[in-house]
């Protein structure tokens, strides 16, 4: 399968294929630009035009490309980018070449929306202070800062930002950029002597969307760089943006004027999202990719993955390609197998400790659980019993049954149904839920 003709072929396929679970604009953008340049039975090389794009399409669409990939039947392809030569020859102080085409001068990625970021406790005040800023850019927090762990949204809140201020105020000049490509943008610049053309580059920008400033670390000149643009920024009453994986006064090296410059505006940090807002997040999710998946899966899901939005969308992208290659719907049973190794970290609790621990919390024995007897007390435990041997022990209703005595299914969904009712309206149940959940987790 080595030839142009070939390649050109396969690769039109996984365009088409992209172009079903992406946005088109976004398939254009990031995937229109690739040049496929080698194809045999176990690798696929891409030619991108620089090291942003095969850095960018890695972090946001790789598991897209792979997804695709698979349903083409090709399981075992590795995928590998290379920078074009010519691109990296020729000293071109624009860190992305302009014809490019597609790629909008603000590179803002329209996948990011407000609209589309759901909110919850974890990240409300951080969606609040967004969006004010965007409402009134100057005029509400300047600069603004926010920080949180990796995939929690830092990057797509940026982008929200950045595509409702170009919504709301078209006039004005929004620019989103990676502290990195920054970095990048100041080494050509200092390469081709020519410094003026970075500061020209940033300096007359309304809206700056600076990501990941955590990159700024032992970067002094780059750090320099910065502060006299955030100053000067500032002064102009433009609006500036920044996040980072962590608060400012942590980030080491980071010179002391810097820090008391960022911390002058507003700090807000994303944490981890609780379950009710994973379990909105992938509904979301499967809504908008058209994912057909129940809400005992994405229940599932959400108890087993809980610190990484992106691993939580990645899981749901990967679950569906595979159940689409293999023509299966999905159920808990393909989530464990399709999964396994993002839940390698803690291995599912044996259905027994489970019984055992729900047991003891309700003062019961295994054995009462297991009967048919049916005290207020027992009935609850019981029902408890069935909903954490779903939810944490990802057994099938099948074997809830079987591990209780007995019951048939619809018992065992009915008792599901009835714990996630009562763990949303009842305080005390929801409180047991989670001391009982902790203990299940925990130890
Ligand atoms: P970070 O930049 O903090 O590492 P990202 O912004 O790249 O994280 O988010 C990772 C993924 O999770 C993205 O696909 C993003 O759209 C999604 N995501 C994060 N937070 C939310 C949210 N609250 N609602 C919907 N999707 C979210
Ligand atoms: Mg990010």
């Amino acid at each position: 399968m080595d030839n142009i003709e070939n390649i050109k072929i396969f690769w039109d396929k996984i365009i088409d294929g992209l172009n079903q679970v992406l946005q088109k604009e976004i398939v254009n953008t990031w995937f229109g630009v690739l040049t496929p340049v080698q194809l045999n039975d176990h690798k696929l090389i891409l030619e991108a035009p620089n090291q942003f794009f095969i850095e960018w399409i890695s972090q946001y669409y790789l598991d897209y490309l792979r997804a695709v990939i698979e349903k083409l039947n090709l399981n075992n392809l590795q995928i590998e980018f290379q920078v074009k030569k010519e691109a990296t020859s020729t000293n071109r102080p624009e860190f992305i070449s302009t014809n490019i085409g597609p790629v909008n001068e603000s590179r803002l990625s329209p996948r990011y929306t407000f609209d589309n970021f759901i909110v919850g406790e974890s990240n409300r005040l951080c969606y609040a202070a967004a969006k004010a800023v965007a409402d009134a850019p100057a005029r509400a927090y300047n600069p603004l800062f926010i920080y949180g762990g990796v995939g929690l949204g830092k990057t797509h809140l940026l982008h929200a930002i950045g595509n409702y201020v170009k919504r709301k105020y078209p006039h004005l000049k929004v620019y989103y950029t990676p502290a990195e490509e920054m970095f990048l943008n100041l080494i050509q610049s200092i390469q081709d002597r020519n410094p003026s053309s970075f500061n020209n580059k940033y300096r007359n920008l309304d809206l700056l969307l600076l990501d990941d400033i955590h990159y700024l670390k032992g970067k002094e000149r780059l750090q320099e760089d910065v502060f006299h643009l955030f100053n000067h920024l500032h002064m102009m009453g433009k609006q500036i943006v920044f996040t980072s994986d962590r608060p400012p006064r942590e980030i080491p090296t980071l010179e002391e004027r810097l820090v008391s410059r960022l911390l002058s505006g507003m700090v807000c940090d994303l944490k981890p999202p609780d379950i009710e807002t994973r379990i909105a997040i992938l509904n979301n999710k499967a809504k908008q990719e058209n994912i057909k998946i129940g809400p005992d899966v994405i229940f599932f899901i959400a108890e087993n993955i809980k610190t990484n939005i992106r691993e939580l969308e990645g899981a749901l992208i990967r679950l569906s390609g595979y159940a689409s290659l293999t023509n299966t719907p999905i159920t808990i049973e393909i989530a464990k197998q399709v999964l396994s190794d993002l839940f390698t970290h803690k291995p599912l609790p044996k259905p027994m400790k489970i019984l055992e621990l729900v047991a003891s919390y309700y003062n019961v024995t295994i054995e009462q659980l297991q009967s048919k007897e049916r005290t207020q007390n027992l009935a609850l435990a019981r029902q408890v019993a069935m909903y954490f041997l779903r939810s944490v022990g990802g057994l099938s209703l099948k074997e809830i049954g079987a591990y209780l005595g007995g019951k048939d299914h619809s018992t065992v969904i009915h008792a599901i149904e009835k714990i996630t009712e009562l763990k949303k309206q009842n305080e005390k149940i929801s409180k047991d839920l989670e001391q009982i959940a902790l203990l299940i987790n925990g130890e």
